[in-house]
């Protein structure tokens, strides 16, 4: 039997890093409830993917709880290049960026010098307009660009600081036209393909097109990884239809999105988010910061404690954890925190949804009449089977009230990729031939579980033989 973990609705997502990557903390964080593990490729070498995965897995396998691996890959990222020493920015002082190799770069040059820094992409100065704004170091530092040549692009700093090495740039509006699916990505999911990922999470996906190419590779490789978009910037949010419609799942980036979009847009765009995954049946992840002051507190502040009960309000699939558990003082309790805050306002929101999901098919018609079931039952269960996890997500996006998502698969992949779902808690278990029995057999391991007891209403939905055909079906039983 796994380790008993209390059903949650809402899934958790933690970033791997320093402060959870020993064996002892992944012990906690797996056995205190942790759903899915996420290993951001931007700081991540191939020989430490290969040995955290391997450790995840065999820390899963002792615990006897399989939880998830997300690999996220950086896709188009701007950095500046390499400094000797930093270089601290005044206000009104003009400063080059330069795409050229062999121009001069770092702190060179007395009074009338313009100081400069390399990028690491040559065609910047073709896509950036004279009064763009240029924000480097997570908007820590903002430029204005003043002019620009093939050589360099000329600004001036409007927000001073220190500019250390190797800092992220941000170009809120500008249509960057880097490849989204990069020379790194292909490397980084290679490594991750051949570990056993279940999700690979391509970062500033712009449109749907971004996403094909990342799916034609994973064709190329015969993988059925799932693909989740990272929506970080203003091209992601004027295409949001296309991208969750081509998408095996959404993260609402909000580090990014913070930085590319005006900061007041951010609750507008999670809420539309969240709202398009939810009309298109896909699971959506609110991502970043969500308890920010806990990386070096070991409480989160009132409005972390608000940010995350809106998350569950909004009916998101999973919230996420990054800084918190890669450098955090406090891990475990970030997670532990979650976890509070998710089951108690999951008692809230169950109450409250009252609004269908619009949704398309026979199989879906038949899935939705198994929710309203479910939703007039108090107590009540529903179960599924799945071999692919399409009937179980069809459950999820359906959003039952209170009754959990009990769903059986004979695959061990599809197993840890229903982690990613809202209320549904995986069973692996072989499929019988006969759809009676793999009912029958399921009760058992439910009952085993004390999952069910006696007088329980279950709704089942699945395949049944009807005159030699598969047909679907929705049932009501009493558990005896
Ligand atoms: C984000 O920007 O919120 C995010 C999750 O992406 P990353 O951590 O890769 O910047």
């Amino acid at each position: 039997m796994s380790t008993a973990v209390p059903f949650r609705r809402t899934k958790i997502i933690f970033t791997l890093g320093p402060a959870t990557e020993s064996e002892a903390m992944l012990e906690k964080m797996i056995g205190g409830g942790a759903d899915i593990i996420r290993l951001n490729m931007a700081h991540a070498k191939h020989e430490w993917t290969r040995t955290v995965i391997r450790r995840i897995r065999a820390v899963s396998a002792r615990l006897n709880r399989d939880v998830a691996i997300m690999m996220d890959i950086k896709g188009p990222e701007i950095r500046t290049g390499d400094l000797e020493v930093p270089i601290e920015l005044r206000a009104g002082e003009i400063f080059d960026f330069t795409v050229r190799p062999g121009m001069s770069e770092g702190n060179g040059g007395g009074a009338e010098e313009v100081r400069s820094v390399g990028v690491n992409y040559q065609d910047l100065a073709k896509d950036i307009k004279v009064g763009d704004t240029v924000l480097v170091d997570n908007g820590l530092l903002r430029l204005e660009v003043l002019e620009k040549n093939e050589a360099r692009i000329r600004c001036r700093v409007l927000i001073a600081g220190e500019l250390k090495s190797r800092r992220h740039i941000n170009l809120p509006g500008v249509k960057v036209n880097l490849p989204s699916f990069t020379e790194k990505d292909r490397a980084d999911s290679t490594v991750g393909l051949e570990e056993g990922i279940d999700f690979l999470a391509l970062s500033f996906v712009r449109e749907a097109k971004d996403i094909e190419l990342l799916r034609a590779f994973l064709a190329e490789k015969k993988s059925r990884v799932r693909i989740i978009a990272k929506i970080e910037d203003q091209s992601a949010i004027a295409h949001l239809n296309e991208i969750v419609a081509a998408c095996d799942g959404l993260m609402v980036a909000r580090g990014d999105l913070g930085i590319e979009c005006p900061f007041e847009e951010l609750p507008v765009i999670q809420r539309q988010a969240v709202r398009a995954c939810l009309a298109q049946g896909r699971p959506v992840i609110v991502a970043t910061h969500m308890l920010e002051s806990m990386i070096s507190q070991p409480v989160p502040t009132r409005a972390e404690i608000t940010d995350v009960a809106n998350a569950v309000y909004e009916l998101a699939d999973c919230v996420m954890l990054s800084g918190e558990t890669t450098i955090g003082k406090y891990p475990l309790e970030c997670l532990q925190m979650l976890d509070i805050i998710s089951r108690r306002i999951e008692r809230e929101a169950d109450d409250e949804w009252k609004e269908p999901a619009v949704f398309t098919g026979e199989r879906m018609k038949v899935l939705h009449s198994a929710v309203v079931l479910a939703n007039e039952l108090p107590n009540s269960k529903l179960i599924t089977f799945t071999r692919h996890g399409f009937m179980a997500q069809g459950l999820a996006m359906l959003r039952p009230w209170h009754s959990p998502i009990l769903a059986f698969t004979p695959s061990a992949d599809v197993f840890r990729q229903l982690r990613l779902l809202r209320a549904v808690e995986p069973f692996l278990m072989p499929l019988a031939a006969e759809p009676d029995a793999t009912i029958e057999n399921a009760i058992a391991l439910l009952r085993r579980a004390g999952r069910i007891a006696p007088g329980d209403k279950i709704v089942i939905a699945t395949d049944i033989v009807a005159q030699d055909q598969l047909v679907d079906s929705v049932q009501l039983r009493t558990v005896r």
